[in-house]
């Protein structure tokens, strides 16, 4: 039997003041679908109506744009002309720049190039499958961002090769959308992309908005809160989205090194960063690489906290978050504090 699960709203806001922000009628709220996901937007100040419909437009944009699944889009032209340079647009190619850098730093742990995995084990149409030994070595043969060429406008993959922008692009739209934000002048707002949250300034209240970092046990509910202000804060996990065959679960972040769903001893991973696009691509990379290597990150780069939760229930936070993460004392998870 094969079963699926989404959690749609990975990381919710646990204030109120979204609603009594309604209520009140000082904020613009809207909610669309896009990238697979439902995003839902509060947003406060003057402009704030024309903020929120040009923060909707820029999803739509994106969306079209790197959908892997829309035949026009960049990252679908690309795969179709896999062996010959494409011609795509440049934000395209600055991201899938940014890509293989992060590949690099992150020893190939994020890697775009596992998009053909993806849709082997049906995580693209939903008809999901355990693929034979022999067609994972195969397209494994085909996995790995060396063989990615940018110059300039134009990218070209390797014949059987594919790409997707799963894991990164949704932090991308929140860099754009934090951006766009600003330029409409809006200094508060609480955004969320799915598992991507980005929170400007302080709620209505003057109180900090509180990140409600969701219980990858049981997938409801959450286990700890982070209070934050200015930042994305982004959560990759297995329990987002699997499906069961036989009795054994199958999640959607694979280990590009064997091509099978990846198998640390991680079963959440958070980011919290100013930079949107990074946090996205690290939750998952990190997810791969396991909680040792993902502390070795965080000791030798800046510009990011995290918390890690493992297979024993352990949260592993760094330092920058001792005061401002809280774990209620229930539920057997133990915290301990690295960096
Ligand atoms: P995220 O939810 O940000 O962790 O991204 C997971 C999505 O990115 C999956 O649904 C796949 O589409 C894709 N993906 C899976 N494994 C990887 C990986 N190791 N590197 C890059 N993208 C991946
Ligand atoms: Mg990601």
């Amino acid at each position: 039997m094969i079963r699926k699960t989404i959690a749609v709203i990975l990381l919710l806001t646990l204030s109120s003041a979204v609603l009594t922000g309604c209520a009140n009628n000082t904020d613009a709220s809207g909610v669309c679908f896009a990238m697979d996901t439902v995003m839902s937007f509060t947003i406060y100040g003057k402009n704030r109506d024309a903020a929120l419909a040009a923060c909707q437009a820029e999803v739509y944009r994106l969306d079209a744009l790197f959908s892997a699944t829309d035949p026009r889009s960049d990252i679908s032209r690309i795969n179709a002309g896999a062996g010959e340079f494409v011609e795509v647009s440049d934000e395209t190619a600055e991201l899938i720049e940014r890509s293989l850098s992060l590949s690099k730093t992150t020893d190939g742990a994020f890697d775009i190039t596992v998009y053909a995995l993806v849709e082997c084990w049906g995580f693209i149409s939903g008809d999901y499958r355990v693929p034979a030994a022999d067609e994972i070595t195969q397209l494994l043969g085909n996995t790995g961002s060396g063989t990615v060429e940018v110059q300039g406008g134009c990218v070209r993959i390797a014949g059987g090769q594919k790409i997707g922008f799963g894991a990164i692009a949704k932090g991308y739209l929140t860099d754009r959308i934090w951006s766009i934000l600003e330029s409409y002048e809006v200094s508060r707002a609480v955004i969320s992309l799915g598992g991507n949250v980005l929170v400007l300034g302080d709620k209505p209240d003057k109180t900090a908005w509180r990140v409600g970092i969701e219980d990858p046990f049981t997938a409801d509910g959450y286990f700890g809160v982070l209070s934050a202000a200015d930042m994305a804060v982004v959560t990759s996990g297995g329990y987002q989205r699997y499906f069961e065959d036989d009795g054994k679960r199958y999640h959607h972040i694979f280990d590009p090194s064997n091509g099978y769903p990846s198998d640390s001893d991680l079963v959440s991973v958070t980011i919290a960063a100013k930079d949107g696009t990074l946090a996205d691509a690290l939750s998952t990379a990190f997810f791969v690489m396991g909680s040792t290597q993902a502390k070795r990150y965080y000791d030798n780069s800046d510009g990011f906290e995290m918390i890690l939760v493992t297979k024993s229930k352990e949260v592993i936070i760094s330092a920058g978050l001792r005061d401002v993460f809280t774990l209620p004392p229930q539920n057997g998870f133990t915290l301990t504090v690295t960096g």
